[in-house]
């Protein structure tokens, strides 16, 4: 898999792109990263990427030229990570590139969108600045647009960087344990959110561990986790931010919760006072 990434600030992956899985991704050549500036691509002495909007407004947009002068070069250029293994039997205009625009209006990146590209064998990623890009930008290059969420970051780097991340962990190879991926929030049938899991010691400040999951008994494990996940999943959706089943009445005593903060309740409930 591979994929091309369209920035005016390539400094800002180095960090990103040496450690952790997306090394593990590098260094396993499962996943080649290219940094791209389309600053390279501009005209004149001053190479001017950006300019005023038409029709007045804040700020700058990044002009149409360069950064579809870049695109089009990394795509025609550049070969896909796997055209000289041929087609691998798939359908090319589902496997083959897919140019994706970072804007806040795009469509939301969700877990079910991470699986869909991981299937493409190559992703190009246009990062915007300032204002954003021209809106001819997506036309000329056939591109579709991503969103990470609803809010707005000042660039697209790291909103590239959160694709190439939750990407590369499910490119084959890539995680140590295939199952791990499996089993992650969003991933299951159900798309549930994980439940609680816990770790040495069995007992921290007080709090122990749910006694099922010493119990040895995998079928009762995976139901109470199954169930756990049903109940998180549910609370979520509630918008609640509750932790998860607390306390564990068959383990060490677990301490009495704290009352609510003050000052949460003060905010919550002073009325607002109108002038
Ligand atoms: N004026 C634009 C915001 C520009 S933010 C608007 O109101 O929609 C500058 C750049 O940051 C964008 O071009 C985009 O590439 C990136 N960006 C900001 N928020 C993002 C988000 N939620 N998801 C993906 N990219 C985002």
């Amino acid at each position: 898999m591979r994929f091309d990434v369209i920035t005016l600030f390539p400094e800002v992956f180095e960090a990103f792109l040496v450690s952790g899985v997306t090394r593990r991704a590098y260094e396993s050549g499962q996943v080649t990263v290219k940094l791209w500036n389309p600053r390279d691509y501009a005209q004149g002495n001053y190479r001017r990427v950006d300019d005023r909007p038409f029709g007045g407004g804040p700020g700058m947009l990044l002009m149409p030229g360069p950064v579809v002068a870049c695109a089009e070069h990394v795509v025609s250029a550049t070969p896909a990570a796997s055209a000289d293994e041929g087609d691998k039997g798939l359908d090319r205009s589902a496997r083959g590139s897919a140019v994706i625009l970072l804007t806040p209006g795009g469509r939301r990146l969700t877990q079910e969108v991470v699986e869909e590209l991981s299937r493409r064998e190559r992703i190009v990623l246009v990062c915007g600045r300032y204002e954003g890009f021209d809106a001819r930008v997506g036309v000329a290059l056939g591109a579709e647009e991503l969103s990470i969420g609803d809010f707005v970051l000042s660039g697209g780097e790291v909103a590239a960087m959160v694709v190439v991340d939750a990407v590369c962990r499910l490119v084959p190879g890539v995680l140590g344990d295939e199952e791990s991926a499996r089993q992650d929030s969003f991933s299951n049938p159900g798309r549930l959110v994980e439940g609680p899991q816990y770790t040495r010691p069995r007992e921290f400040r007080g709090m122990g561990v749910p006694g099922v999951l010493l119990s040895g008994d995998h079928g009762k494990i995976a139901k109470w986790r199954q169930e756990q996940a049903i109940a998180a999943t549910r609370r979520r959706e509630a918008g609640s931010s509750d932790r998860p089943g607390e306390p564990f009445p068959n383990q060490s005593p677990v301490p009495t919760r704290k009352a609510p903060e003050p000052t949460a309740r003060a905010i919550e409930t002073t009325p607002r006072s109108v002038p």
